[in-house]
């Protein structure tokens, strides 16, 4: 196995943990500093608004030392009364299904086929079947490279009363457009090591009041993900539980860079990255004779992750390993969709440039066994 230490920047194409830029990872050798004194406020209070921008909100963004999972968690403990309505079309909406499920509420899920997304209708009629109080979507399904149409959902979700949508958007949020505010999103939660390109090990989310009305009449949401507590803290530029500090240094630096490239031009190199992606998959189809394609239909591709069907006498995991042999990383299909399909996250800092390169290895190892 290659020396991935030695791997230069722009090899790895995981859909997470992505590749993360020098001077990103330089960032944290820094010393230690407590969580109570002023240099760690000014910390927080420089990355707040960076952090805003991204999620295009203007309530306060949580900052979470944990993986997404734990603000998944959260999401529920915290914003769900009693009933939740889960959209599964994958792994990852599969797992907030069962964390809706381990937390004691009574949960239903609206299963479509993994490769597909749903619609409003969907939920609307699953929405008329019961007294749900919460819905739980994943944005971009990362196991199956699908994005689900958050907005619409959440004006379907909340034509049917008092029912709050709590979003992931792990693999999209800074990749995919999201607009919290405009789109009433009730609840949103990223994680650190996705298209945000930072390493793993933090968790952001954003409630609106409504999420923090629900906590204050629950007394079994918790300790570690109470977002009363996030709120109460994120007031004063601090957190609840000593903070990752050198996760933070790192946040700093990426958040400085975000802005510098800022994010109209972040969102459309995302797209550009994917449709070359997609435009590859058909070339070498209709040109080449290389049975493949995009398995989210058009219209519902997530621009940060592809999950692509390997054509025959190949699998998931014998594309990933005569990829890896090259000095690349992609990911081979996910749960279900291992054997298969492949994926490719084409998120964080990667370019329409480090894509190129990826095709081409990808075109060598396709074409030559
Ligand atoms: C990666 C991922 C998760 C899980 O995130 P962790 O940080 O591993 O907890 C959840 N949802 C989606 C859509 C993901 O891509």
């Amino acid at each position: 196995m290659p020396d991935s230490g030695a791997r230069p920047f722009g090899r790895v194409f995981m859909p997470g943990p992505t590749d993360v830029r020098p001077e990103v990872l330089a960032a944290m050798n820094r010393p230690m500093i407590g969580h109570r004194v002023r240099e760690m406020e000014e910390l927080i209070a420089h990355v707040q608004p960076r952090l805003r921008a991204v999620f295009r909100t203007e309530r306060p963004v949580y900052i979470s030392a944990s993986s997404a999972t734990g603000l998944m968690e959260g999401a529920v403990r915290n914003g769900a009364r009693k009933r939740v309505l889960s959209l599964v079309n994958g792994a990852f909406s599969g797992r907030f299904f069962q964390i809706a499920k381990a937390t004691g509420l009574a949960a239903d899920a609206v299963e479509v086929a993994w490769g597909e997304p749903h619609t409003p209708d969907m939920l609307a009629e699953a929405l008329r079947k019961g007294p749900y109080d919460a819905v739980t979507v994943v944005h971009s399904e990362t196991s199956t490279g699908v994005l689900n149409p958050v907005r619409e959902l959440t004006e379907a979700a909340h034509a049917a009363g008092d029912v709050v949508v709590l979003v992931d958007t792990v693999s999209s949020m800074a990749g995919a457009e999201f607009r919290t505010d405009e789109w009433g999103v009730d609840f949103v939660l990223t994680g650190s090591q996705k298209s945000l390109a930072l390493p793993p090990g933090l968790a952001f989310g954003v409630a609106q009041q409504q999420i923090l009305e629900r906590a204050r009449a629950k007394t079994d949401r918790g300790v570690y993900f109470d977002f009363l507590e996030f709120e109460k803290n994120i007031a004063g530029n601090q957190t609840p539980n000593t903070p990752a500090v050198s996760l933070l240094y790192a946040l700093r630096a990426q958040l400085d860079l975000i802005e510098q490239e800022g994010m109209e031009a972040r969102l459309a190199r995302h797209r550009a990255m994917a449709e070359r992606v997609w435009s590859w998959v058909d070339h070498m189809r209709e040109e080449r004779g290389v049975a493949m394609r995009v398995l989210a239909p058009a219209g519902y591709r997530s621009p940060t992750v592809s999950c692509i069907t390997v054509p025959a006498g190949w699998s998931g995991p014998k594309l990933y390993a005569a990829v890896r042999e090259r000095g690349f990383e992609i990911a081979t299909g996910y749960g279900q969709l291992r054997e298969q399909t492949f994926r490719i996250g084409h998120m964080g800092d990667h370019t329409v440039a480090t894509v190129e390169e990826l095709l081409d290895v990808l075109e060598v190892v396709l074409e030559n066994g």
